[in-house]
């Protein structure tokens, strides 16, 4: 090694991170927004008045409870969290997916998802430098279980991550064969339950009961994703250990307030969730309908995948942008997403301009 200056980023950084684009958001300025899961409806005027009420004196001169105390009970009452399950919260669950990487990083074990998955589990174990192996899901979406379990034996991994319902599919796996992937696998298995507010099933009730079993939430996908707060419910020893690479006062006071506050309504987000999955319901069977949609994927999250005919997607996606509306291109994701677009469940009016739309850009190709 010479004795120069190593001051630039490929000097220091590693190729693989350097290879790995920044995280995109695309610019929805003056676009119907329905690329990123977010709840479509702001809160009630009279919420709103009563939130603001609630973030008065907000001693923000002072640090955060660095326990979240307050936030923690509420957590625990409103989400149904398991007596005997420890809770931590993130900023966002994906600082949860980071600080589970970081500390199994060094363990020279790998991590596991399936794929098509969510893409920040692979991002943040190539940042950490640890080796990371995607397991491709079957054709129709479905886990490929016999796959995983051989790559498990195979790599004896320290974190198999499964999310439940997936992204960027919304297929919700049979409870059953998430259920044989924790019993099989000797590491961790983190469920990740983004979409458990739109899904039929969850794991919670079996947090810190069931030997190796992390469940992961976040409020974002219910209504609240300008807060950023997930939380990773688990045996007590789990989050003893995690807790040690939190940052300190990783939730802000303002995101402690106003996640609690939402929480005490509770009902009123509880409602909008209904509403999403009743538009989900329509959304699937209007795309069905459609020609020109060449498959849809059943969903039991606040998206819709569908596919478009071969080499078509781009254009359609286009096709959606210059008629005002955003949803995601995946196609270039994974092999199997070839020509696959997502979108997000709106407001039943936002979901009519889309389909609309959606229609005239397939017209027009
Ligand atoms: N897990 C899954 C499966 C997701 O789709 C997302 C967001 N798209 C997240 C976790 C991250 O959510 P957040 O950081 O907003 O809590």
């Amino acid at each position: 090694m010479s004795a120069g200056r190593h001051d630039r980023p490929e000097d220091l950084m590693r190729p693989e991170v350097l290879a790995q684009p920044a995280y995109a958001v695309a610019d929805a300025t003056g676009l119907l927004k329905l690329d990123a899961m977010e709840n479509p409806w702001p809160w009630p005027g009279e919420l709103e008045a009563a939130w603001l009420e609630a973030l008065s004196e907000p001693e923000l001169n002072r640090y955060p409870d660095a326990a979240a105390r307050d936030l923690a009970a509420r957590v625990r009452a409103v989400e149904a969290v398991p007596e005997g399950a420890g809770l931590m919260f993130g900023n966002g669950s994906d600082e949860l997916i980071q600080i589970l990487i970081q500390a199994v990083a060094g363990s020279g074990r790998p991590v596991i998802a399936p794929e098509p998955g969510f893409v920040m589990y692979g991002v943040l174990a190539r940042a950490l430098g640890v080796p990371f192996r995607g397991v491709s899901l079957r054709p129709d979406f479905a886990l490929d279980l016999d796959a995983l379990l051989a790559a498990i034996r195979e790599e004896q991994p320290a974190i198999v991550f499964l999310a439940h319902p997936n992204n960027p599919t919304g297929r919700l796996e049979d409870p059953a064969t998430v259920q044989a992937v924790i019993e099989a696998n000797p590491g961790i298995t983190v469920v990740d339950e983004a979409y458990a507010p739109f899904a039929g099933h969850s794991f919670m009730p079996q947090a810190g009961g069931t030997a190796g079993l992390l469940v992961m939430r976040t409020v974002s996908k219910l209504g609240l994703a300008g807060t950023r707060l997930g939380y990773l419910a688990a045996e007590p020893a789990w989050i003893d250990a995690l807790d040690r690479l939190r940052l300190p006062y990783n939730i802000n006071t303002l995101t402690q307030r106003s996640v609690r506050f939402a929480l005490d309504h509770r009902d009123v987000l509880d409602g909008q969730a209904r509403a999403i999955v009743a538009e989900r319901e329509r959304l699937l069977q209007a795309l069905e309908a459609l020609a020109g949609v060449t498959s849809v994927v059943p969903s039991q999250a606040n998206f819709v995948l569908f596919r478009v005919g071969e080499g078509q997607g781009a254009a359609v996606f286009a096709g959606l942008r210059e008629r005002g509306v955003l949803i995601k291109d995946v196609g270039r994701a994974h092999p199997l997403l070839a020509d696959h677009l997502r979108v997000t469940v709106g407001r039943p009016e936002d979901n009519d301009r889309f389909l609309e739309a959606l229609e005239a850009a397939l017209a027009r190709r």
